[in-house]
């Protein structure tokens, strides 16, 4: 008997949205689709708004949820077996919730859990842009900063918290970060570090700026990729300052990195990096350049292949992996 080609499905869970694709068993996209995730409320109502999203892209890749070998899902927080927990940029999310669990009762198929960066970093290490590389970083610029090490061609998660490129220190005793210390990259380079920078320079010392025009008219309530985007694109000096200061911080962040590990590349994601796109990755080598202990041979810095969709491709690998580890069982 002839098995159906299986499909596979990932949701990938940000802080801004729920981007949710179904794959088939070429890792090629069938159907996809996007919700924006809930600014109010709790897990519950961002868990709902997930299985709309992965219904969505089900229903464009016209294949029934239940009929999916699996879904998986790229989540930020601590994940704990099939719980989430403190999920930050997440409404009412500082609790533990089983995100697993509901949307397997919402979906009719098996849930699994990862690590939002991690499974982003490795979709690009399997089929984006760092297929060539044994070795690589991958930083997650948006409203935070995250990273995705692999290391010899295998994932690295340290003890579980491995990657927290966002709060290696670029300044002692500088900006203070959502993490409550002091100096880290996030504090400089994070979109929300950077958007509250932004308004107290406008806001107190009468910076003059079109960000918050530029806000409002594309009635935004929040300064998002696209934003920082236009007015870059307009010349506002007070963004260009803003995000030179970002460059410069993910620099020396990133070429700390590289002196410790060697590595071959380095990957730039995130709604930031992906959204700049090339130029702006180019930036972030010149910036890293004076950093780097060895600078004959700096890694090459990549925007990420897979664009946007890459973190909801790396949550639908997870079922793959699950598959791998329950045949070689
Ligand atoms: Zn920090």
């Amino acid at each position: 008997m002839i098995q159906p080609m299986p499909f596979y499905g990932g949701i990938d869970l940000g802080g801004t949205k729920i981007q949710a694709v179904i794959l088939d068993d070429n890792n090629d996209v069938l159907g996809s689709a996007r919700r924006p995730t809930p600014t109010s409320g709790g897990p519950a109502d961002v868990a709902a708004e997930m299985a709309i999203a992965l219904r969505d892209a089900a229903k464009a890749a016209e294949v029934e949820p239940a009929a999916l070998a699996g879904v998986g899902v790229g989540s930020p927080g601590t994940i704990d077996g099939g719980s989430v927990t403190s999920a930050r940029n997440l409404p009412g999310w500082e609790g533990t919730f089983p995100l697993a669990r509901t949307l397997q009762d919402e979906l009719g198929c098996e849930v699994t859990l990862g690590n939002d960066v991690q499974v982003a970093s490795e979709a690009e290490f399997r089929l984006g842009a760092g297929r060539l590389y044994s070795s690589l970083l991958v930083v997650s610029w948006g409203t935070g900063v995250g990273g995705g090490l692999i290391l010899d061609r295998k994932p690295w998660r340290g003890r579980g918290g491995a990657g927290e490129i966002g709060h290696v220190v670029v300044e002692i005793n500088g900006a203070r970060c959502t993490c409550g210390r002091r100096g880290c990259m996030e504090a400089y380079a994070g979109r929300a570090a950077m958007e509250a920078h932004v308004r107290k320079l406008h806001e107190q010392r009468g910076r003059k700026t079109d960000l918050f025009k530029l806000m409002k008219e594309h009635d935004r309530t929040r300064l998002t990729s696209g934003i920082w985007a236009r007015a870059l694109e307009h010349g506002d000096k007070l963004a260009i300052q803003v995000i030179d200061r970002a460059v410069s911080a993910l620099g020396a962040g990133i070429a700390s990195a590289v002196n410790v590990l060697d590595l071959e590349g380095v990957i730039i994601t995130g709604g930031l990096g992906i959204r700049l796109g090339h130029p702006y990755a180019k930036q972030i080598a010149a910036a890293m350049q004076p950093h780097l202990f060895i600078d004959s041979r700096p890694p090459h810095v990549h925007v990420a292949a897979l664009g946007d969709l890459g973190g909801a491709t790396g949550a639908a690998l997870l079922v793959e992996h699950d598959r791998e580890q329950a045949l070689s069982a």
